[in-house]
């Protein structure tokens, strides 16, 4: 069983590589931000509650997204392994991952931590904004929120992963196909 975290900024590539790891080393994909889009599609309670945030760039409480993620892993029992791409986003929901795959006699394989310049981000998610009918993808103000809840709450968790040995920084900028190669480098190093 592989588990990995795919890691960085909004913006990174995370969901565009998962895709590809995905089907490479034939993992279940769990994405906490489609998990939220799906939930607000079909206007359940837990996706009016993740709106709210979504739509201004916050977090959505981890009282909410660690019992989503729960739910998801534990509807896939027969899973080869995990592919989490975008969570955790903060400490609570790290130690919650631990724990969780722990009770499975699982772990975390590898955190893939993608690197790109605030700039790029900038540019790729303005530009994604215009055919990706994300809200949070069309203002440059509420994208500057999600750099700055990322450098604020989630960037710290490099360090969670680097002190269990499972870091692997990864230069995300480049051509999918080259960012691919790099990515399963390190998966197949770990
Ligand atoms: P993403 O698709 O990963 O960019 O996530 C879109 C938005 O969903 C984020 O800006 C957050 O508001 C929310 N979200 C996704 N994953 C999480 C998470 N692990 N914890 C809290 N909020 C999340």
């Amino acid at each position: 069983m592989i588990n990995i975290v795919i890691f960085g900024p909004p913006g990174a590539g995370k969901g565009t590589q998962s895709e590809r790891l995905q089907s490479h080393y034939n993992l279940v994909h769990i994405s906490t931000g489609d998990l939220f889009r799906a939930h607000i599609k079909g206007e359940t309670k837990l996706g009016v509650e993740a709106k709210s945030y979504i739509d201004k760039g916050d977090l959505v409480p981890d009282s909410v997204t660690i019992g989503m993620l729960r739910d998801k892993v534990e509807d896939n029992p027969q899973a080869n392994g995990f592919i989490f791409d975008g969570f955790p986003r903060t400490t609570p929901q790290a130690d919650s991952l631990d724990a969780l795959l722990n009770s499975l006699n699982k772990g975390i394989n590898v955190c893939l931590s993608l690197q790109v310049s605030d700039e790029e981000l900038v540019a790729r998610l303005l530009n994604r904004g215009k055919t990706s009918g994300r809200a949070d993808d069309a203002n440059e103000a509420v994208i500057r929120n999600r750099l700055a809840v990322y450098q604020r709450e989630t960037a710290p968790l490099k360090e969670f992963y680097a002190k269990q040995d499972k870091l692997a920084d990864i230069n995300g900028v480049g051509t999918i196909d080259e960012i691919f190669g790099r990515l399963c480098d390190a998966v197949d190093a770990h």
